[in-house]
């Protein structure tokens, strides 16, 4: 029904020379300020958003009809993108047809991000931050998944189990290794830099038992100097964890890392402890959720462990906002665009949907691109946004009905059903 709105834009005398952006009015619309939606005129010019009691001259007059506007929603954590060549259009249609303009893929090969770059981060897809490839120890975590994914679906067609090393992921078992690897992960060019623990408190343990193959990770005692060499080049690290002690780790090491890339508990029953909740308060880093990862292992396999995680989900979820954390949503999982995790966290209850909300919008957007005037919808801002048929506040299904995507200043066209 919306849609016949749109299809009566009212368009003014004035053309607009081809190469200048038009510039928009919307009317009637609910903007989401944070708390609440208000009822405001917005303007579009150059691609930014102001918001002004003043008649501005507008090309197009776009009534939204009392339609719920919202930034666009933002996915934390994936790794659907730069992990080929292939089926990119696809992605991207699913994100922008989900509202997801923005992406952040913790783990990706530096060939294919150069591959498709020409069909990312531009006004008709969607703008995705990339770390490419991460560093672990030696034989750790991503090695072994790395392997068998190509084995079993016959993935990175570029590349054999001989040529991953330096392309796949990153190992170092020395510090003056790490410096070397460091050099390489530099020239990749990565908008910011992944690190993986695994168990580090049983790094010892693990490093060179043959049972624990693909299941470890960088030496706890290099996390120091990898933030720090990070932070020297002006970059973000976000680490991979496993367990408390790992979270506690990353956010003890140097300046502390700046991003958790999963929560503990998001496969496991592990409660976060006191110590780290302190650490989370004292270094405000970004933690991303990536919880769904529990119902997509365990929902049908093991019902009663399922029950469990989601238990220590529901407790560290709530220390965590009592913490003032700041929370992102990101799936981690391939098929998701991140919509799937915004409804699993709704599912688990003790965040209400302004909350999950903002981690979708504003936390996300300013994760991916701190630099970026994006994920509010505020005087000055990137002209990106979703017109909803009703308020997610009160209906956090409401999300999925848009009716108008707008990207850097232009309606998108995207097919509804
Ligand atoms: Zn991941």
């Amino acid at each position: 029904m919306r849609l016949a709105a749109l299809l009566m834009l009212l368009t003014a005398g004035c053309a607009t020379p081809p190469d200048v952006p038009p510039t928009y009015r919307f009317d009637n619309g609910l903007w989401f300020n944070g708390r609440t939606f208000a009822s405001a005129t917005a303007y579009v010019a150059d691609g930014a958003l102001h918001f002004s009691d003043d008649v501005i001259a507008a090309e197009t007059v776009v009534d939204l009809d009392g339609g719920y506007v919202v930034p666009p929603y933002c996915e934390g954590h994936n790794h659907n993108l730069g992990g080929g060549a292939d089926g990119v259009e696809e992605t991207v249609q699913a994100y922008l047809k989900d509202g997801v303009f923005y992406a952040m893929m913790p783990g990706s090969f530096a060939l294919y991000r150069g591959l498709i770059a020409d069909k990312l981060n531009n006004p008709k897809s969607i703008d995705v931050a990339f770390a490419n490839n991460g560093l672990t120890g030696s034989g750790g975590h991503p090695r072994a998944l790395r392997e068998s994914v190509m084995e079993r679906f016959e993935r990175y067609p570029d590349f054999t189990k001989e040529t991953l090393p330096d392309k796949g992921y990153f190992e170092a078992e020395t510090l003056e290794q790490l410096r070397g690897k460091w050099a390489l992960i530099l020239a990749e060019r990565p908008d910011f830099v992944k690190v993986m623990l695994y168990f580090s408190e049983e790094y010892e343990q693990r490093k060179s038992d043959p049972e624990y193959y693909g299941k470890r990770g960088l030496n706890p005692s290099f996390m120091p100097e990898l933030v720090r060499l990070a932070h020297d080049a002006g970059l973000r690290v976000a680490v991979h964890v496993e367990s408390d002690a790992d979270m506690a780790t990353a956010l003890r090491a140097g300046a502390g890392a700046d991003i958790i890339a999963h929560l503990p508990s998001n496969d496991s029953t592990a409660r976060i402890s006191d110590e780290t909740i302190a650490l989370v308060k004292e270094t405000n880093p970004t933690l991303i959720t990536t919880l769904s990862v529990a119902k997509r292992k365990f929902e049908k396999r093991s019902p009663e462990l399922y029950a469990d995680i989601r238990e220590a989900q529901r407790e560290n979820l709530t220390r965590l906002t009592d913490a003032a954390a700041n929370l992102v949503v990101g799936s981690d999982t391939h098929w998701d665009t991140s919509q799937e995790e915004a409804r699993y966290l709704v599912s688990l209850g003790p965040l209400d949907n302004r909350a999950i909300l903002k981690m979708w919008t504003q936390n996300c957007a300013r994760t991916v691109f701190p630099e970026r005037k994006i994920g509010r919808l505020a005087e000055g801002y990137e002209a990106s946004f979703l017109v909803l048929e009703g308020d997610p506040l009160a209906d956090f299904e409401n999300t999925s009905r848009i009716f108008l995507r707008v990207k850097d200043g232009a309606l998108l066209e995207i097919e509804n059903e």
